[in-house]
């Protein structure tokens, strides 16, 4: 009696066994969905964080820019 599981991409019935190799996923392709999903969440919130950074510090006052290249340079 084999146990299967609901792929999380697509939601079909996948065996939960050895034999199943992308499980919990159906397919290399649902699970190479499903991370790339996942990667574009992180990317997003990352770029929010900059974005939200970057933004405050314009409206900080000239001096934030002034400080910027140096910052840049150094790295
Ligand atoms: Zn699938």
């Amino acid at each position: 009696m084999a146990a299967t599981v609901d792929c999380p991409t697509c939601g079909r019935k996948v065996s939960f066994t050895p034999a199943s190799r992308w499980r919990p996923f159906c397919s290399a392709r649902c699970k190479t969905i499903d991370l790339g999903a996942w990667a574009s969440e992180t990317y997003r919130i990352a770029g929010d964080v900059r974005d939200d950074a970057a933004s405050s510090d314009e409206s900080d006052a000239g001096a934030g820019s002034h400080r910027d290249p140096g910052r840049s340079r150094a790295r």
